[in-house]
């Protein structure tokens, strides 16, 4: 295993690079456009007022299959929450070691490996994006857009305990149904009232109800609020839900009811109406999927170990649009989203010499 120098890493981990810090993030994007240029990347910049700018490193494109690797440059730490770089002979900690910087430090690692072997590099690009701890609102469309460009992706969020790469994660969408009643007097026109708080207490139980453990389907009414005090009728009631799913059939599934659940009154009088909607898709494993991992089996000579994940990742929005797409390539690590987050140094070596000896056979036209 190579001996590594950590001291560029330190350079990154020290910059605060909260989503809503702008500078912080542009700051870390910048040391790794100069990073990038010496490789001969070109960068497309992606300028964004109230968040960091989405960087797009461009290597030259020849006949044969396109790779795209995908990282974020933000954190979710706000200043002065979790700063500095720490290190033992065992792990590094600091802010994004493993979620993402680190995972950002191998591709650049990895992809400094094959430039100094092959002289250049072509078919490799990298997306660095700068919104995806706040749910990449804005960076999705432009990651979806680009995903077309590509046979492959690889994402470089942390890797499993065991070194598994991300096969599957679940989709996840956030909704909001208001509903409209009619206020009345509780004593004297009780009859006149259309109770949005009971019509809400009837859709909340549909809508839990859409849950199906064994498909791993999750609806959760997170949070609820109606009414005005215990004389009025409520006119006024809302429902904030999340819903997660593994397949595309079972989004379909709730999104129906869903769709039914908000049409249908129980409440004679009462309107309702949806908002809100899927934020990231379902990464679902695919034929082509399983065929990228087969071929990186049979070229590294390895079983790749693979595992599905809960948790949501910008993996999810270049898999829904038909990439096969394989995330988890950064380093080891624990204690993610919190100032316990720490990366394994043993795991930095590791992930950099097989993800190069992959960019290799890509270079090689092999895969
Ligand atoms: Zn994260």
């Amino acid at each position: 295993m190579q001996k590594f120098d950590f001291g560029e890493l330190r350079e990154i981990i020290e910059i605060n690079s909260w989503t809503k810090n702008k500078a912080g993030v542009d700051k870390n994007g910048n040391i790794f456009a100069k990073w990038m240029d010496s490789l001969g990347y070109t960068l497309d910049r992606y300028s964004r007022e109230d968040i960091g700018d989405h960087l797009h490193f461009k290597s030259t494109h020849k006949e044969g299959k396109k790779l795209l690797l995908l990282g974020h440059l933000d954190t979710v730490f706000p200043p002065d929450t979790f700063e500095g770089f720490r290190e033992d002979d065992e792990w590094i900690y600091g802010a994004g070691v493993c979620d993402m910087k680190g995972g950002n430090f191998v591709a650049l690692k990895a992809l400094r490996e094959v430039y100094s072997k092959y002289g250049n590099i072509h078919n490799i690009d990298f997306l660095l994006v700068s919104d995806e701890e706040t749910g990449s609102d804005d960076s999705k469309h432009l990651s979806s857009a680009l995903a077309q460009d590509y046979d492959y992706c690889m994402v470089f969020e942390a890797s499993g305990v065991d070194d598994e790469v991300v096969i599957g994660r679940k989709g996840v969408g956030t909704f909001f149904i208001d509903i409209e009643g009619k206020a009345s007097h509780a004593g004297n026109h009780y009859t006149d009232g259309e109770d949005a708080n009971l019509e809400l207490a009837h859709k909340l139980i549909e809508l839990v109800s859409l849950t199906d453990l064994d498909k791993e389907t999750t609806v959760n009414v997170g949070k609820i609020q109606g009414g005005i005090g215990a004389n009025t009728i409520s006119p006024k009631a809302n429902i904030v839900f999340e819903l997660r799913y593994t397949t595309t059939e079972e989004k379909e599934r709730v999104l129906n009811a869903i769709d039914n659940i908000v049409a249908h009154s129980h409440i004679e009088g009462t309107t309702s109406t949806l908002s809100g909607g899927i934020q990231r898709d379902v990464m679902q494993p695919s034929p082509a999927q399983e065929e990228f991992v087969n071929q990186i089996n049979r070229l590294c000579q390895i079983t790749l170990p693979t595992e599905k994940r809960g948790g949501v990742s910008d993996a999810n929005i270049i898999s829904s649009k038909g990439v096969p797409t394989l995330d988890g390539w950064g380093p080891y690590g624990d204690g993610d989203h919190t100032i316990n987050e720490r990366a394994s140094k043993k795991s930095f070596g590791e992930r950099v010499s097989l993800v190069s000896e992959i960019f290799g056979y890509l270079i090689e036209d092999r895969v």
